[in-house]
């Protein structure tokens, strides 16, 4: 599992107690630019440790997120819980060198002693620390204790909020393993970690805390520590802590809404980091700008307006094909009933609302015209769009485009104002009934650009129906 200590190795390591949050995605975003703008590797690990709260369900919806947007591992992901032998095993490597020790204390006698050195403004320190148990005492259950450095002042170099500083006496002797045998997180993570050949840990500063303590088992180890970088929470767009409250916290709901994965991307990345005034910028621009440099120290804040300008930039670089496909599946979950030319149709007015639309959602409203079926039931405005005069107006118009082959939308504009010249009326006299005959009143692009995202056939079929209709 180890790499040459030159390249760049992060992970991913998120526990399976629920879906993928968006801060959970940045965090994975973090260390893919990271290492793979660096030539580096970047490693998925499941923190599984903890069986109560670990689901399968999770873990699929984490790996679901991490498809979605295209974060993908260069190695199987590893489970932690899996590893717990080897956990045991570098346990029973500190107990050999003095570095942990096993405590018999019950866990109402941890307590009890627990309040009553905090009573007398001691730190609490198990008395199993100094004491050598007996071959009977090794019979009885008990945890294994890290047995930290005293009085000893422990600094993280930590690439984003700097050196910080604990004092050791601060940190208590870490359970490692507990008395079922099971060894604890911060354990794992250091021995996964190093046996993994991580090289930098990005992770959200709740860990902060954590780096102190593992860098001391890291010491004790002999093993070098990695890198730690400890990224800013994201916050809801009032400044508060994100919570259930802001709504949208897991990444599926943001493929819900209609954001495309390397717009997500995109609006994650400056999320806390930002090279100069960089707003769109591509993965390529990301990875060899990203840096743990330009991380932020301060909280970002989701902000749904920028997500939706990011968003309204990648859709417009989209393909069509691939908007189509979406945008059908849009219509469907609105309870669509597939027809066999649905995609053939939103395909075609694609070009032509795509450069409207901030979302996906968006894009099914736009392109809501292109999918009625003949013939299209006018309402009462639609039809007296359509009477008398202006009925006879589109009925010429109607003859005129039956004529008309060169279906573009530059060709169609001038023919469109050629007409109403010749007509001697405003296009206002003609938009909005062809668009009552064409649509049925919903909303659509200009006229040019509705008659080219319908086609020839469909457009003249419509008009022909609506004028039948309409006598
Ligand atoms: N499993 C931890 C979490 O999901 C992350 C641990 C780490 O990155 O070191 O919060």
């Amino acid at each position: 599992m180890t790499s040459p200590s030159s390249t760049v190795v992060t992970r991913f390591a998120p526990s399976p107690t629920g879906y993928l949050h968006i801060g959970g995605a940045r965090t994975a975003l973090f260390n893919w630019l990271y290492a793979k703008g660096r030539g580096g590797k970047f490693l998925i690990r499941i923190e599984d440790t903890d069986r109560e709260r670990s689901t399968d369900e999770a873990v699929k919806a984490i790996f679901d997120g991490l498809s979605w947007l295209e974060l993908f591992g260069d190695e199987e992901p590893v489970f932690q819980f899996a590893r717990a032998d080897r956990h045991r095993d570098v346990v029973n490597e500190l107990l050999a060198t003095g570095h942990a020790y096993r405590d018999f204390l019950t866990a109402d006698e941890t307590t009890a002693l627990r309040d009553q050195a905090k009573a007398e403004g001691r730190d609490f320190v198990s008395p199993w620390r100094d004491r050598e148990p007996s071959v009977d005492d090794l019979t009885k259950p008990h945890t294994v204790r890290f047995r930290r450095p005293l009085d000893q002042a422990v600094a993280v170099d930590d690439a984003v909020q700097g050196t910080v500083r604990w004092e050791s006496a601060s940190l208590d002797d870490l359970v490692i393993l507990r008395s079922d045998g099971a060894p604890t997180y911060n354990l794992a993570v250091v021995v996964d970690d190093h046996d993994m050949g991580v090289t930098h840990v990005i992770r959200g500063d709740d860990h902060l805390n954590n780096a102190a303590r593992q860098s001391l088992i890291y010491d004790a180890l002999g093993w070098t520590r990695p890198t730690f970088a400890h990224i800013p929470l994201i916050h809801g767009p009032d400044g508060a802590k994100l919570s259930k409250r802001h709504g949208a916290q897991a990444v599926h709901e943001y493929a819900d809404m209609g954001y495309l994965p390397e717009a997500m991307r995109n609006y994650l990345a400056r999320l806390g980091w930002a090279h100069g005034d960089d707003e769109l910028f591509s993965d390529e621009q990301a990875l060899a700008w990203f840096d743990l440099t330009g991380v932020n120290k301060a909280p970002a804040r989701l902000d749904f307006d920028k997500l939706a300008h990011v968003n309204a930039h990648w859709l417009r670089l989209a393909d069509d094909d691939r908007l189509a496909k979406l945008t059908l599946d849009a219509h469907l979950g609105r309870g669509r009933a597939l027809q066999p030319d649905d995609e053939e149709r939103l395909l075609r007015a694609m070009p032509f609302v795509k450069d409207r639309a901030k979302t996906i959602p968006e894009l099914a409203d736009q392109t809501a015209f292109v999918l009625q079926a003949r013939p299209l039931a006018l309402n009462e405005k639609s039809a007296g769009l359509l009477q008398g005069e202006s009925g006879q107006r589109i009925s010429r118009l109607r003859e005129r485009l039956g004529l008309f082959q060169s279906w573009d939308v530059f060709a169609l504009e001038a023919e469109l104002k050629v007409f109403a010249e010749e007509e001697g009326v405003g296009f206002g006299k003609i938009g909005p009934s062809m668009r009552a005959a064409l649509t049925g009143g919903s909303a659509s692009p200009d006229i040019a650009r509705t008659l080219c995202a319908l086609g020839r056939d469909e457009s003249l079929g419509r008009l022909d129906d609506a004028l039948q209709q309409t006598k």
